[in-house]
């Protein structure tokens, strides 16, 4: 059994990330890289707290791009701000911390 090193619980009954994922500060903007090609960068999630392998995965599978998690935030290959806020909040993160430039 895994144990949380939070709170103590067991891990299917610890909700420390989910109280986490209300309480980011999360942008999500676009970058360009070499060649022109356009990156979308999520950054500000807490790799403490949530594991953002699993996210990085949930959004390449919903996206069907590819993407890797890089230095603490996640790069997703193409356009995708507003679809990837949508994801992220139906995975459990508050709105309101999620924030688009
Ligand atoms: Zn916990």
């Amino acid at each position: 059994m895994t144990v949380c090193e939070t709170c103590g619980l067991p891990q299917e009954l610890c909700v420390c990330e989910s109280i986490a994922k209300e309480s980011q500060k999360i942008t999500i903007r676009l970058e360009n890289k070499r060649y022109n090609k356009k990156y979308t960068v999520i950054d500000g999630i807490d790799d403490k707290e949530i594991s953002l392998d699993q996210i990085c995965k949930k959004l390449k599978e919903a996206l069907a791009c590819g993407g890797t998690v890089k230095e603490n935030r996640i790069e997703l290959q193409g356009e995708h701000k507003q679809r990837a806020k949508q994801i992220l909040i139906a995975a459990g993160f508050a709105p309101e911390t999620i924030i688009i430039k």
